[in-house]
Formats: C-alpha cells, sequence, structure tokens
C-alpha cells in the first residue's frame, strides 16, 4: 500500500514491521531485477516518528524545533509538522519551505545569529518574530528592519567537552560580554525574550548541557536584571541520532532533565526549546550504492607520488580500489562538513572469511572522493551493491551535483501501524475504500493483500493521505 504526501513524495506502508537492513536489501534486489544501478536512500518515516514520540515522552518540558538545516526533505518536514514539531531555520528559503507546509510563525524560530538583511525583512513580513543574536550589528539590523521582533541572545556554551562539530567558534557571544549587548539591546528598544546556546553538533558529553544551562541561567538573569521580560530558553541542538554515538540520548536526557529543574524550575514558567537536527534524522536513511568500476591494485606499494601500484605479479597481495556511484560531492559530504564516519555493509549474509584491503572512492573526477581509505571485505564486482546505515544528518541536504552526478532516487517507508497513528483520518478514507470493493475481497483479506492482489494500488496511490 502507498501514501501520496506531496512533492511526489510516495510513502510505501508496511503491514509488518521491517529492518533497515531489509528495506534496503529488498530494494537492492528490486534494482538488480530491473536492471537499475542508480544509488538510492531509503527513509523509515517510522524511525522519525518513534524519535519524535520519545522526545517529547522523555523531555515533556522541551518543545523540539526542528533544524532545518540538517535534513530539508519535504517528507521529514511534512511529517514532523504534523507530529506538531516547530522548526529552526537559518535562512530565507527554509523559513519559505515550513512556512509552504502550513506551519505556523509562531512555530519557527529564526536561529541564526548572522542574518542578511533582506531576510529579516522576509521574516518580518510573515511574523517569523523569534530569531537569535550574538552581536550589536544585529541589534540594529534587527531594530531597523523588524522592531517588533523577539530576540533571543546566544551566548558560548563552555567549550571543554568533546563533541562531534564544534560551533563556538563562529557563533555565541561570551557570557562575560552578555550584560553589554543587553545593555545595548535596551538602549535600542529591541525586545530580548531569552537565552540561546548550541553545545556543539554530536555531543559526547552530557555534562555540557548542564553546564550550558548554569551559565544560560546567569545571563537570563541579567536580562531580568535589565527589565526584559524574560521568558525562553533555547537549550540548541547536539542530541545523538545514529545507532552507533558514542552517548546516548537517554543520559542526555537524565542530565538535562536534572539541570533544567535546578536552574529553571517548572514553577517558574519558563518555555524551554531545543533545535534537534541529528537526532531526528540520522537513523532514518540508509544508503545504497552500486559498485560501478574497480581497480585491482597491489597492496601497501605506491608510487613515487603516493599513488597505488596497479598489481604487475600474481604473487603480490592484491588490495582493491572500488568506486561507488555516491561520494563527498553527494551524500558523502558528511565526511568533510560533519567530520562524520561511515561504515560500509554488504547485501545478505556475506562470507566474510576471505577479505581484502580496500578503499571506496565516489563517482566524480576529483581525488578528494574518497569514502574509506581503508576497510576489508570480500571480493566485490562490479554491479555489486553495498549499504551504508545512518545516513540522515548533514548528508543529503548538503549533496552537490558535481561533475553530472545525480543524487540518489529516494525511497519512503512507514509501518502502516504507525503511520495511522499520526494519520488517523487515512485509515478511515481506507476503510471506506474496502467497502466499496467487491465482498470476495474483503473475505479473509487484509486491505494491503487486496490492494496488492488486485491491482488496487493504483487506486489507493492516488488518495492523499492529507
Ligand atoms: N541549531 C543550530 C543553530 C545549529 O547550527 C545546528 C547545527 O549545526 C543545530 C541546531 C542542529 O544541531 P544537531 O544536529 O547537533 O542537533
Amino acid at each position: 500500500m502507498k501514501t501520496y504526501i506531496g512533492n511526489n513524495c510516495v510513502v510505501d506502508l508496511l503491514p509488518f514491521e521491517k529492518t533497515c537492513k531489509t528495506l534496503v536489501e529488498e530494494k537492492i534486489a528490486l534494482h538488480e531485477r530491473e536492471g537499475k544501478e542508480e544509488a538510492f536512500l531509503v527513509g523509515d518515516l517510522g524511525d522519525i516518528i518513534s524519535k519524535y514520540k520519545r522526545w517529547v515522552k522523555k523531555l515533556p518540558r522541551v518543545e523540539p524545533f526542528y533544524a532545518v538545516k540538517c535534513n530539508d526533505d519535504h517528507a521529514v518536514l511534512k511529517v514532523l509538522s504534523d507530529l506538531g514539531a516547530s522548526f529552526d531555520c537559518a535562512s530565507k528559503a527554509e523559513i519559505e519551505k515550513v512556512l509552504k507546509l502550513g506551519v505556523q510563525p509562531t512555530r519557527i524560530i529564526y536561529a541564526n545569529p548572522c542574518k542578511q538583511t533582506s531576510y529579516i525583512r522576509y521574516a518580518a513580513k510573515h511574523h517569523v518574530s523569534l530569531m537569535t543574536f550574538d552581536n550589536e550589528g544585529e541589534l540594529h539590523k534587527v531594530k531597523e528592519n523588524y522592531p517588533d521582533a523577539k530576540l533571543v541572545l546566544r551566548i558560548l556554551p563552555p567549550n571543554n567537552f568533546k563533541v562531534q562539530c564544534e560551533l563556538g567558534m563562529k557563533f555565541g557571544c561570551q557570557p562575560s560580554k552578555a550584560r553589554l549587548l543587553l545593555e545595548a539591546a535596551r538602549n535600542l528598544g529591541v525586545d530580548v525574550v531569552g537565552v540561546s546556546f548550541h553545545v556543539g553538533s554530536g555531543c559526547r558529553e552530557a555534562r555540557a548541557f548542564a553546564v550550558a544551562i548554569q551559565q544560560a541561567r546567569q545571563v537570563f538573569d541579567i536580562g531580568l536584571e535589565l527589565g526584559f521580560n524574560m521568558n525562553l530558553l533555547d537549550i540548541g541542538g547536539g542530541f545523538p541520532g545514529q545507532r552507533s554515538a558514542p552517548i546516548s540520548f537517554d543520559e542526555i536526557v537524565e542530565v538535562l532533565n536534572e539541570a533544567l529543574e535546578l536552574h529553571f524550575p517548572s514553577d517558574e514558567g519558563v518555555r524551554i526549546i531545543a533545535e534537534p537536527g541529528r537526532y531526528m534524522v540520522a537513523s532514518a536513511f540508509t544508503l545504497g550504492a552500486n559498485v560501478i568500476a574497480k581497480r585491482v591494485v597491489a597492496r601497501d606499494k605506491h608510487g613515487e607520488k603516493g599513488e597505488p601500484i596497479v598489481l604487475s605479479s600474481a604473487s603480490e597481495e592484491p588490495a582493491m580500489m572500488y568506486y561507488i556511484n555516491d561520494g563527498v560531492y553527494g551524500s558523502f559530504n558528511c565526511l568533510l562538513y560533519d567530520h562524520a564516519h561511515v561504515e560500509v555493509s554488504l547485501p545478505g549474509e556475506p562470507e566474510m572469511d576471505i577479505t581484502y584491503e580496500c578503499s571506496l572512492w565516489g563517482p566524480t573526477c576529483d581525488g578528494l572522493d574518497c569514502i574509506l581509505s581503508k576497510t576489508h571485505l570480500p571480493e566485490l564486482k562490479i554491479g555489486d551493491w553495498l549499504y551504508f546505515l545512518d545516513m540522515g544528518a548533514y548528508t543529503m541536504a548538503a549533496a552537490s551535483t558535481f561533475n553530472g552526478m545525480p543524487p540518489p532516487i529516494r525511497y519512503y517507508y512507514c509501518l502502516a501501524d504507525v503511520w495511522y497513528e499520526v494519520y488517523p483520518k487515512q485509515q478511515r478514507k481506507e476503510k471506506a475504500w474496502i467497502k466499496q470493493m467487491p465482498k470476495h475481497l474483503k473475505s479473509g483479506h487484509t486491505l494491503h493483500e487486496a490492494a496488492a492482489t488486485h491491482d488496487l494500488e493504483n487506486l489507493l496511490d492516488t488518495t492523499p493521505a492529507i
């Protein structure tokens, strides 16, 4: 059964739960049968739904404003907006995209402390009033272009905790300078309503949140002292999202809830928001890619310029160079921009007794386009498939089509029961379809079986979910 959620996104609704491994392997088998070699992404929207629900359950005080920059895929944004999430946008285009989904402007924070002036005017025109700042110049721009904006001061959190991507070198005012900046805001008559921070993307030490919250409290109190109606704390992003994350979401939750209760007790009524990106989407997408070329080279032997030497005698131990049809200029830009590490998997139950040292390369003509410089795999042949889990965060959002390499095709799935919890109206619509079916179809068949066996899928496809 399929459902359509706009922007050419079709979601396959599954009667039974399937793992990402099964989903990607089934798609690989289909591509093989159909002779397709294009790389593809499999998106499990149910994973995003369960992440969102887990967030709401574990952090009931913290409203998630999903960071659009992390993955601005239409299906991701649509599902999150229908779940009730709010959004962190960093540009006019991101705001536009979210507003187009019907999201109210009050559910957006323009969380870029250094904004283009025309974008501030765009935010003003569309009543996206909540926005961050960390410098005086921004205050003047806001005063001139959106005097009614509600500003959130972004402070620099402590930088002595381990993170995957530091952000402090670019944004955030030193807490010791916050008073000056808040005084400047007061003198200009610009309204400051809260404090924000970002501990760094892919936070690896939960305590980073506790220390940042404590600092935010001090700055918050300065704001109150200066007469601002401080009512918002934005704890940013940094929450882990991939299966192999060095720290669990629960570890952060425990420290976070405790620090919030200590420094911003519930009875004070301060609104707490966060800007999770990778947490929501990292594990939802799996990439399938095809081996498009292969070179056999001599292991550990390099020419004068470090280039691998093509194997010349059978006695030399071979190493392989595999070229696949997605790379650093595509989904694997995460290796450069996000300091990510990826793990390659082979479909099925591959025989791992005999493996060879190998490297994996993307499809472009650039030497930079290296995905894995050294790993071990059984010998592959051209046309074989590989897959990579946890490819949802900071991958497709920054991918280019450099060298004319197309982006991977996207396929979306969701367990039907999970989907219907979000879209109960759609289930009612489908029940109406069943009623219209001939009697013999109804007896002993689920809707999924009936639709599949009687070619009704096309009919159902055309029924918009929402
Ligand atoms: N908010 C801001 C301002 C960011 O710059 C980022 C990421 O760079 C995020 C939120 C999302 O962070 P994460 O993906 O670590 O949750």
